[in-house]
């Protein structure tokens, strides 16, 4: 089994990733930066975040595991006091797979088409006024966009920035994104549905830009600027992210202990 681990870069999860090597090593386990199997976080969410983008290109042929320094987050399932365990397990048994929806978004300038894939959500502002946009759902208008911006989310991402917004919570095996508004303006011209709009994985829309505006986009913790958007295609990919489980971290009892409070058995 070759890992690699992508760490926070403050000095407990540095030597938190010291000390995964060390216990690596005693049990056969491989490092290997270049054609890893496993990619170990060691963080919080933003750093399971920060190793999907580095690993994203080998989306295919890696399995994610999260170890969180903090709280419990929701990609990280395995606590600083547990390494020990986590390695023996990863040594000694095959982890069960879970694969995760992922968004694709594909950027429409003058100049060509570029694509990219988030984990949690697309987001799109206005940087110097608000953002004009019209929504396409299948090729078909569906509403006039004008407001601060807008959220399109995987079902593994809809507790985050969509939950903020009043989205729904989706369960990760229902294969969707859903679009969530912030803080959407409504007039004669501009008019929008108010809640969120959950999308099969068979459909997709568009968010054509209105005007010529300086746009604020994200993909997950990555953000750019661009002026030279013409239209945005969001749709879910079809590919997955694997995480890789050696003991049972549900979401519904992901969702309990971080927004209810109660323990997790
Ligand atoms: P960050 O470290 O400030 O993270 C923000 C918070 O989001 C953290 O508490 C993190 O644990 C949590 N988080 C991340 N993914 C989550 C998920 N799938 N479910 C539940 N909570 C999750 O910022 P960052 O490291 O740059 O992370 C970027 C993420 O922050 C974005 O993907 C977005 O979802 C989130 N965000 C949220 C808001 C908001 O809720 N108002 C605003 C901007 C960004």
């Amino acid at each position: 089994m070759n890992y690699v681990i992508v760490d926070r870069g403050d000095p407990l999860s540095k030597q938190l990733a010291e000390q995964f090597h060390t216990l690596a090593a005693a049990n056969g386990i491989h490092r290997n930066e270049e054609a890893p199997e496993i990619i170990i976080s060691i963080g919080g969410d933003g750093t399971l975040l920060q190793a999907f983008h580095t690993y994203c290109d080998r989306i295919e042929d890696v399995a994610f595991i999260g170890v969180h320094t903090g709280h419990l987050g929701f990609y990280a399932d395995w606590k600083a006091d547990e390494l020990e365990e986590l390695v023996q397990m990863i040594a000694g048994q095959e982890p069960r797979i879970v694969r995760y929806p992922l968004a694709q978004i594909e950027l429409e300038t003058k100049e060509g088409t570029s694509t990219h894939l988030a984990l949690n959500e697309f987001t799109i502002k206005g940087v110097d006024n608000t953002l004009v946009a019209q929504i396409n759902i299948n090729d078909e208008l569906f509403e006039m966009f004008r407001g601060d911006g807008i959220v399109v989310s995987t079902p593994s991402g809809s507790t985050a920035y969509n939950k903020s917004l009043g989205g729904a919570l989706i369960h990760p095996s229902i294969e969707s994104l859903q679009i969530a508004e912030i803080a959407s303006i409504n007039n004669r011209v501009y008019r929008t549905l108010g809640s969120s709009v959950v999308l099969p994985q068979h459909h997709h829309c568009d968010i054509i830009s209105r005007k010529e505006q300086r746009l604020q986009l994200a993909c997950d913790h990555l953000n750019m600027t661009r002026s030279d958007i013409i239209a945005i295609r969001c749709r879910v990919s079809e590919h997955k992210v694997s995480f890789a489980r050696y003991r049972p971290f549900t979401f519904w009892n992901r969702v309990r202990e971080a927004f209810l409070g109660y323990d997790v058995q």
